[in-house]
């Protein structure tokens, strides 16, 4: 008989409710869920082709070992032991597992909880680390806490929406549409993007600011310098809330107008315009993405935008804030459960002695890790150098999303033990593994995500398994049974997962944590399968707090007060005539990631159908391209070759490509073969944005 089942898109961070219905003939359509707050009904392109991304083919049905097809028993068997030996022969941190936001939080929980508590590593990273690692440093750093102050409805009542380093009208499409309407039914709501690019979201702005490459720190440094010189800070705010306003603003000095002009790329006249507008509208949300994350800079970029809603007091209150979209459907969901190589879970510090011991006692844990573990760069390049012995990867694909993707490629090759969990056979990265483990894809599998909002969402199954495929965490704990932790991971449904998760994120917390959502900790399976979505926290003791964070003045910090955090501007890149150009890498509106799954759908395929560059046409004469020609890009680590796509939507000297393709599209198309292992110092997230390259037409012999 035909049913309905309510369920979350698994693709971006805005993630919208779906409603899946399977027909008597077993055919899947899907519609946007007109009852979840996120998208009130809409779907972009991408959640509306769900239904043709579902076949079978080309899809891991059964374990295999070495190529061949093997039982559950015996491949589970011997990841237990190849870890164990590692672990007896070499010390726990000769194993890692990389993760991904594509996991569900019950997915991440248990992951983390073998790394982290029983195997007593902290090498458990994620791909989210490409992703929105600054952010949660940003926040931290400011706020005591990885809190997102804000919830989606602050776009649609803010006066002034601010989207730097944001492309939301590809990369979050449905939030991008929310803030379309509002601001077609509001025309005095002003909208301001900054972006090298002129992207299709700056097709809805009043003001385009082309700033130049990682000048964000100069720009909200010299805008925070102008809400002082012109009064407009809000003193009571800064004295009864926040610390270390003096020292941000001697920091944020250091650059004039005409040294902001430069580092900028602006023009005097953008720079007022823009610093008026902010300083004279009391209504702004600054929403900030992988422009600003993806960057050697990207936590100071979002501690300097975060200074500025301090300054004035602009935060968590309607319509107000500094807001971090993140990329992934459960970049979030991980943060909760500490997925992060330097987090523990329920947001609690792997640094701190006592989030330690609580965390010990709760999962009843021999020892938990006591250092952050190797995050995701760092990681590979010890897989690289032989330190990581044994690696499982789960449902991503490292050989093409990570930077210096040929070196990440040659590591995998060179390790001694590979285990991939993915839904697909053939990828870049597990042609590799020496064990291959089936799971189970969207539609099958059961668990929760959490948006950018905070917003917790149940995905939910509505196909069967299909033949041996099953969930990550289930995988997991039949691994940590046979490594002899049989006690700490009986679990027998994500259900269980996530009530344990849910107490433990209340466990001796007497309001130190931001994270908790204790109320749910004697979930049953089912309340579980009727949770609505909600947004944390949702403590045990008090009535569910639906909204925004800070209203109070309150953070998390000791002495409950925000940080400003001192930042100065990053010194530009040297001028090299060898590699002339600056590459930014980003994404497409109709495919996500590498394409495992949209790539199935000959609709998406159809927008843009090979991998591209973005060359402004002054930049495309001197080196003899025209459109649709061939480029050779290169950087110090590697080559591509791609169709020209000339453009005055892209700045002189910059140049644009999507990372989704990869080699078995076309040879040499895999754009992160070119990002350099640079990274930010204090989240570790790469610098995916700012790559010296150089760019020349090639002609195919
Ligand atoms: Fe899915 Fe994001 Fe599109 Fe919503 S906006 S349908 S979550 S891809």
């Amino acid at each position: 008989m035909a049913c309905e089942v309510k369920t979350t898109c698994p693709y971006c961070g805005v993630g919208c409710g779906v409603i899946a219905r399977v027909d008597d003939d077993g055919a899947v359509s899907v519609k946007g869920d007109p009852e979840h707050p996120a998208n009130f009904g809409r779907l972009c392109s991408k959640g509306s082709a769900l239904a043709e991304t579902l076949d079978l083919d080309g899809r891991l049905l059964h374990p295999e070992i070495g190529g061949r097809r093997a039982g559950w028993n015996e491949a589970l068997e011997l990841v237990a032991e190849r870890f164990l030996q590692s672990i007896a022969e070499h010390g726990p941190d000769s194993v890692a597992f990389y993760v991904s936001g594509q996991l569900l939080t019950e997915d991440y929980y248990v992951a983390n909880k073998l790394m982290k508590g029983f195997i007593g590593s902290a090498n458990i990273d994620t791909n989210s680390r490409l992703c929105m690692s600054s952010s949660v440093a940003g926040h931290r750093r400011a706020f005591g806490s990885d809190t997102v102050p804000g919830m989606y409805e602050d776009l649609e009542l803010a006066d002034l929406v601010v989207l730097t380093g944001s492309n939301l009208a590809w990369c979050h499409p449905v939030l991008y549409q929310r803030l379309a309407a509002a601001k077609a039914s509001r025309p005095e709501m002003k909208v301001v993007v900054i972006d090298p690019r002129q992207t299709m979201t700056a097709d809805i702005a009043d003001m385009h600011l082309a700033i130049a490459p990682d000048g964000d720190v100069a720009l909200f440094n010299g805008l925070l310098v102008h809400l002082t010189t012109s009064g407009a800070i809000d003193q009571n705010y800064v004295s009864a809330h926040t610390t270390g306003f003096a020292e941000a603003f001697a920091a944020a000095s250091a650059l004039n107008l005409d040294g902001l002009s430069a580092a900028t790329g602006l023009a005097q006249k953008q720079l007022r315009d823009f610093f008026r507008l902010f300083e004279t509208t009391e209504k702004v949300v600054t929403c900030y993405s992988q422009g600003v994350n993806q960057s050697s800079a990207g936590t100071d970029k979002v501690n300097a935008i975060i200074n500025c809603h301090l300054a004035t007091g602009r935060i968590g209150r309607p319509g107000m804030g500094p807001f971090s979209l993140t990329g992934q459907p459960n970049a979030m969901g991980g943060r909760e459960v500490g997925g992060l190589a330097n987090m523990l879970a329920a947001h609690m510090d792997i640094e701190k002695s006592l989030h330690r011991d609580q965390v010990r006692r709760f999962w009843g844990a021999p020892a938990v890790a006591s250092k952050p573990g190797l995050k995701a760069v760092d990681m590979f390049r010890a897989v690289a150098d032989g330190r990581i012995k044994a690696l499982w990867i789960m449902a991503t694909n490292p050989v093409v999303s990570m930077p210096d993707a040929d070196v990440v490629e040659a590591a995998l090759k060179a390790c001694p033990f590979v285990v991939v969990s993915d839904i697909l056979r053939d990828t870049d990265t597990t042609r590799h593994a020496h064990v291959l483990l089936p799971s189970l894809g969207w539609g099958e599998k059961d668990g929760t995500v959490t948006n950018s909002e905070r917003r917790i969402s149940r995905q939910r199954a509505f196909l069967d398994a299909p033949e041996e495929a099953s969930a990550d965490w289930w995988q997991l704990a039949e691994v940590a049974r046979r490594m002899g932790f049989s006690e700490a991971f009986g679990h027998a449904s994500s259900a269980e997962i996530f009530a344990e998760h849910a107490a433990l994120s209340g466990f001796e917390n007497d309001g130190r944590r931001d994270f908790d959502i204790g109320a749910h900790a004697s979930i049953d399976r089912a309340a579980y399968d009727c949770l609505e979505p909600f947004q944390w926290p949702q403590p045990k003791e008090t009535a569910p707090q639906e909204g925004r964070f800070f209203a109070d003045g309150r953070f998390y910090h000791p002495d409950g007060r925000a940080c400003f955090v001192p930042v100065q501007a990053p010194k530009a890149r040297l001028a090299d005539d060898a590699l002339p150009f600056t590459l930014n890498t980003g994404r497409v509106r109709d495919h996500w990631h590498t394409m495992t799954r949209t790539g199935k759908s000959a609709r998406l395929s159809a927008h843009i159908a090979e991998p591209f560059v973005e060359i402004h046409p002054s930049d495309a004469q001197t080196i003899g391209v025209a459109d649709a020609d061939l480029v050779r890009i290169e950087s110090p680590c590697g080559t591509v070759i791609v169709r020209a796509l000339v453009t005055a939507r892209q700045a002189p000297g910059n140049l644009f490509a999507a990372m989704h393709w990869n080699d078995q599209f076309a040879s040499k198309a895999r754009i992160d073969a070119l990002v350099p292992p640079i990274t930010d110092p204090f989240s570790g997230q790469p610098a995916s944005k700012n790559v010296a390259v150089k760019a020349a037409r090639f002609a195919a012999r």
